[in-house]
């Protein structure tokens, strides 16, 4: 499928990363304590020999054989060609580089170079302007909020991330979801059929309240051997900003209904992970037939549904 319009990334939230295409802005502490206060002093490419040699050590912490950036424990073989410890423990004691013994040598001095280093977040060019440690820059960006979401589209293998805008107009324009403005929500899922109930049967459709967006999902699954229905909301952003909103849903008929009120999840939260802790709406389908009068041959549901802000937040 097409991937969406501007600031949509393809690459995935795959953490072992090769630095192989970003450009890095590379700062040094800790080297001039005469200098002034600054914690940092930001260096830019320029022609300065400094720069350039900066570069020059950015690059010897670059794995030679797999290219991605080393984390102590750093080893050489015995003449000096350096690799990370995925490499080394791939390499059967045979140095990549020049094939002699690779014994267990340890690189301390380029351990110590690394220390040194501080590179801004590689999640830059999406807004975040922190400046890190070379050892913590990788933890922070498993969990940087700049780092793109993944698509929230279920049923599909959609690799597709990016940040919130971007992911809006990629469902509406390559998954065709259903866009609607307004907290309330009167929905009628109908489905012919309802006893070939596959995992695969999903429905979504997307919020705008608030000016924040909200996914709605509705599918059919089994819990054990039990075929069930499930409804939930998830939220367009992070977690800490999902749980300053409730929602409610209810389904019914015959002057019975099951309601639900729950908070939504951020989509940080895969649609799986949701799902399987069963935090939504969950209509056992003999339940749901009966919701749908008939002779059970047709499920007709209305889920009907608010979302609000909680106020003491
Ligand atoms: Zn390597
Ligand atoms: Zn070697
Ligand atoms: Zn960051
Ligand atoms: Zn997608």
């Amino acid at each position: 499928m097409a991937p969406g319009g501007g600031g949509v990334f393809k690459e995935g939230v795959d953490l072992s990363y090769p630095n192989k295409s970003v450009n890095y802005d590379i700062s040094i502490i800790k080297t001039d304590k005469s200098s002034s206060s600054t914690k940092s002093n930001k260096i830019s490419h320029d022609k300065h020999g400094m720069s350039s040699s900066l570069n020059g050590v950015h690059e010897l912490l670059q794995c030679p054989s797999c290219k991605n950036s080393m984390y102590p424990p750093i080893h050489q073989c015995p003449n000096g060609h350096t690799l990370c410890v995925n490499c080394k423990n791939r390499a059967h004691n045979t140095c990549p580089t020049c094939h002699f013994d690779l014994g267990d040598i340890r690189c301390l001095a380029l351990e110590k170079v690394a220390e040194s280093l501080e590179l801004p977040c590689r999640f830059q060019s999406l807004g975040c302007h922190d400046i890190f440690p070379y050892y913590s820059k990788l933890k922070h960006e498993q969990s940087c909020r700049f780092r793109p979401y993944n698509c929230p589209y279920a049923g599909s293998e959609c690799t597709l991330t990016g940040d919130i805008p971007a992911l809006v107009t990629h469902l509406k324009d390559d998954h065709k979801v259903d866009m609607h403005d307004g907290c309330t929500f009167n929905h009628r899922y109908v489905k012919s059929n309802p006893h070939e109930v596959e995992n695969a049967t999903w429905m979504l459709t997307v919020f705008n309240c608030y000016g924040r967006q909200f996914c709605l999902h509705f599918e059919a699954f089994q819990i054990g051997m039990a075929p069930v229905y499930m409804a939930f909301l998830r939220f367009m952003g992070e977690d800490s900003e999902a749980r300053k909103y409730s929602y409610t849903l209810e389904v019914g008929g015959y002057g019975r209904k099951l309601t639900w009120q729950g908070v939504p999840r951020s989509i940080r939260d895969s649609h799986k992970k949701v799902r399987d802790s069963q935090d939504g709406l969950v209509i056992p389908r003999g339940l749901a037939l009966f919701f749908s009068g008939g002779d059970g041959s047709e499920l007709k549901l209305r889920v009907t549904g608010r979302i609000w802000r909680e106020l003491s937040m």
